[in-house]
């Protein structure tokens, strides 16, 4: 907490720091639930982020129940492919598809839906928190030296939150792995997200439109996108003469670890309340989840409810994921990964389950 001199700019119940996906949503949650809602971000315009872009099933139905409305491409499951490019486990998700949608189009989508609903907009960098000394009252401190005021704060600033910093609770990162994504305009070649597997990283090929694939690829840190794309033989041919149409843009370190994700008024959301990797896909869904269960803990006043909502909503993904990560650690492990996965389906398709709603 800093001291602060600041003019008070603005006053709502709920301050929202960052206008990505999540905070959006939790925006829009708040505003359905007849809270005065400011969201406070530095980028202006549709904002872009590295992401495998691929939503779940469950993301799907979560922001078509937020009233936002999104196009992309649709996808039926998950295919895992081995190094060879010829071993392959597929799941073809039981209910619901998936859509593979470009994040700019995604927060275009989500702010268009939050404006239409009465949430204000705030420019500006979060620096810092503090009580205001009036009960129930928090100030939240910009990079130009301004402030605005609230009830609650939910910190919805992704990975390098300020707002976890600020408030005591991050835990640190092991630093190890990193994401990077880039586009290509190249027909989708297939209805499911595929993912391939190499000796240090993933290749995650999701369809966004007829003419474009995103490709993301998660790894060791140091890693550049074309390195990375040399480690994937099977897909590296396909993209050989491709054109792409973005340039590459990476995040990390992925895991990022809290000790809680709330602290009095301030209630963490999304990859800001702590993430394990991008490997099983879930971010939105799961940010979007716990968005609605902060803003229900916030309008009913009960703050301490969050956590455990936290904790269930979030389960899952924390164990399937680190699992994952840890075990395919092990040279030998990764190898056997997607032969494994090809004969056991119902364990591959049970796990994909878990994950896609
Ligand atoms: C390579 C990769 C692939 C992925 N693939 C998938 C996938 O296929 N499907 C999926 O569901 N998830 C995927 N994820 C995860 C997904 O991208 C995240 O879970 C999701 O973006 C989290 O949204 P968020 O709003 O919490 O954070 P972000 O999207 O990071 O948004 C945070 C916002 O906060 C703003 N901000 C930052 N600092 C401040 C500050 N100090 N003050 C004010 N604002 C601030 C930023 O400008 C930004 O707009 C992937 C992640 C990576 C890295």
């Amino acid at each position: 907490m800093r001291p602060g001199s600041e003019m008070i700019r603005a006053d709502a119940d709920v301050l929202v720091v960052g206008g990505g996906p999540v905070g959006l949503a939790a925006a829009i949650e708040g505003r359905l639930a007849g809270l005065s809602v400011l969201v406070i971000e530095p980028r202006a315009g549709s904002v872009d982020k590295a992401c495998g872009e691929g939503l779940m099933p469950g993301t799907v139905s979560a922001l078509r129940n937020l009233g936002v409305g999104i196009q992309g491409a649709p996808f039926r499951g998950v295919r895992y492919v081995a190094p060879n490019g010829r071993t392959t486990a597929t799941h073809h998700f039981s209910a619901g598809t998936g859509m593979g949608v470009r994040r700019t189009a995604l927060h275009a989508a989500l702010a268009q839906r939050a404006a239409d609903v009465g949430v204000v907009r705030q420019s500006g960098r979060v620096v810092g928190l503090r009580p205001t000394g009036a009960p129930a009252r928090l100030v939240v401190a910009l990079d130009d030296g301004s402030a605005v005021e609230g009830g609650w704060v939910l910190g919805c600033d992704g990975l390098h939150s300020v707002v976890r910093r600020e408030t005591g609770l991050a835990r640190g990162s092991d630093g190890r792995r990193f994401g990077i994504r880039r586009h290509a305009a190249l027909a989708p070649w297939s209805d499911v997200v595929e993912v391939h597997w190499s000796a240090l990283g993933e290749a995650y090929v999701t369809p966004i439109s007829a003419t474009e694939v995103g490709i993301a690829v998660l790894g060791p840190r140091g890693w550049s996108f074309d390195e990375a794309l040399g480690s994937f033989p099977a897909l590296a041919r396909r993209l050989a003469d491709v054109a792409w149409t973005t340039s590459a843009r990476g995040a990390g370190p992925l895991q990022q670890k809290v000790s809680s994700p709330v602290r009095g008024r301030v209630l963490l959301v999304g990859d800001a309340a702590g993430y394990v990797d991008a490997l099983t896909g879930e971010g939105l869904r799961i940010g979007l989840a716990c968005a609605q269960a902060a803003v229900r803990c916030v309008a009913a006043g009960r703050p301490l409810d969050y956590p455990y909502d936290w904790r269930s909503l979030t389960r899952d993904y924390r164990w399937l994921t680190s699992g994952l990560v840890t075990t395919t650690r092990v040279p030998l492990a990764r190898r056997l990964l997607v032969p494994v996965a090809a004969r056991l389906p119902r364990v591959f398709g049970a796990a994909v389950e878990r994950l896609a709603r």
